[in-house]
């Protein structure tokens, strides 16, 4: 029997031809990005999409146990995310190409167009989708859990509701940018899933492809082997999630969507979700969400729970550690190419590598990797479909919240 691997892979994210992604998010450009990030696993995404299929033959070939392979030995699963007729997001792994043609067979008719958008509105149930994913032999659960507008806790109080009879068929779920292990697990029905954190890049530059992975042990890259992890069967199973600190996240906290005040729920609520100051709505943020949800006090992990680490991309450090705004400059992009070349890959320069060997690279990006691993570093949170901002160790740190008793703005200081 084969020895185990510990495998770093992102299971979700979308091709060119689903909405507001960008040209060069194709199989190719995907595969030479994902080594220079640190995963060796990735997904097809958009898997039941004709025109995306029809790239991920011509750029992969296939390869055994259901994955297809770049030449540059980068693996591929077949997945995709399909919306159910509530709204609700799922993401389906597939066991083998035959088994992604059933499933298109089965979806014909109950959509508008299977090859509009790579990402299907099907006119069907959550538990209608998950019996065809089941029936295929596929894994099904839920992603980006708790955020407003497609997360199942957005429409259902429990998973259950949304997937009825096939409940005990759901194995994972994706925790989402804007939550962590911490928070979900305050849901005690969350403690039979693996948690996964997937990175639902629309782009497949380093601050996005791999920006949240999960690390497996298994004993080599197959559907199966990852269906066993996910299922935490025979020692297969999920040791490291490795995300956003979720404070990051765009729907962190409650928000209004025009002007941008955070607000307490309560306020909120008294207000009818309507902002005084821009007459917008306000968004309830993820962590007030599972707040309402919670049925158990936070710290408490069912035994198979994996550790949880919360990592900036590095672009974004460079960025910062520079004083360059955009993460994606060329800039920071050659920087980023020096550290990756020298330690062979991002998750090592930033979770592997001693300081001091950062330092010889350049001192002040050392400086915030070492503050960003010591946890130093604090959030101005997301919200409202705007990602919170990291704040490096002695830079002012300004939240503004509404105030109900003064028309004027009280600004607060955390920590
Ligand atoms: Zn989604
Ligand atoms: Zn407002």
């Amino acid at each position: 029997m084969a020895d185990w691997i510990e495998v770093n892979t992102d299971l979700h994210f979308h091709g060119k031809f689903a909405g507001a992604v960008s040209e060069r998010m194709v199989p190719e450009v995907i595969a030479e990005q994902a080594p220079l990030k640190g995963l060796q696993l990735v997904c097809t995404g958009d898997i039941l999409h004709a025109g995306w299929q029809k790239l991920v033959k011509e750029q992969l070939s296939q390869a055994e146990g259901g994955i297809m392979e770049h030449k540059n030995g980068t693996k591929f699963l077949l997945q995709t995310e399909v919306e159910d007729n509530n709204r609700v997001h799922h993401i389906v792994l597939f066991p083998e190409w035959s088994k992604v043609e059933e499933v298109r067979e089965k979806l014909k008719g109950k959509c508008k167009d299977l090859d509009s958008d790579g990402r299907q509105k099907l006119w069907l149930s959550g538990e209608e989708i998950a019996q065809i994913a089941v029936d295929a032999g596929c894994e099904v659960g839920f992603s980006h859990a708790f955020t407003p507008f497609f997360g199942i806790y957005a429409h259902y109080k429990s998973y259950k509701d949304c997937y009825k009879s096939l409940a005990d068929k759901i194995h994972f779920c994706e925790l989402g940018l804007s939550a962590d292990t911490n928070m979900a697990d305050r849901i005690a029905e969350l403690h039979n899933l693996t948690f996964t954190s997937n990175s639902d890049a629309h782009s497949p530059w380093p601050n996005k492809l791999g920006r949240e992975f999960n690390r497996l042990q298994i004993k080599e890259i197959s559907f199966e082997e990852v269906s066993k992890a996910l299922r935490r069967e025979k020692d297969r199973k999920c040791i490291l999630n490795v995300k956003f600190n979720p404070a990051e996240g765009k729907y962190n906290q409650t928000r209004c969507m025009g002007c941008l005040l955070f607000f307490k729920v309560k306020d909120a609520e008294r207000l009818g979700w309507r902002c005084p100051e821009c007459k917008r709505p306000i968004k309830k943020g993820v962590d007030q969400r599972i707040g309402e949800l919670a049925d158990i006090e936070e710290g408490k992990h069912p035994d198979h729970r994996p550790k949880c680490l919360h990592i900036i991309p590095l672009t974004e450090i460079i960025a910062i550690a520079n004083g360059i705004k955009n993460a994606w400059s060329q800039k920071v992009q050659d920087m980023w190419k020096i550290y990756v070349d020298r330690f062979g890959n991002e998750i090592k320069a930033l979770i592997d590598t001693p300081i001091e060997e950062l330092a010889k690279i350049d001192l002040k990006t050392a400086e915030l990797v070492k503050a960003f691993r010591e946890g130093k570093f604090r959030y101005i949170p997301g919200g409202a479909g705007i990602y919170g901002i990291p704040v490096p160790p002695g830079k002012p740190l300004e939240i503004k919240y509404f105030e109900s008793k003064q028309v004027s703005l009280k600004k607060f200081s955390v920590q």
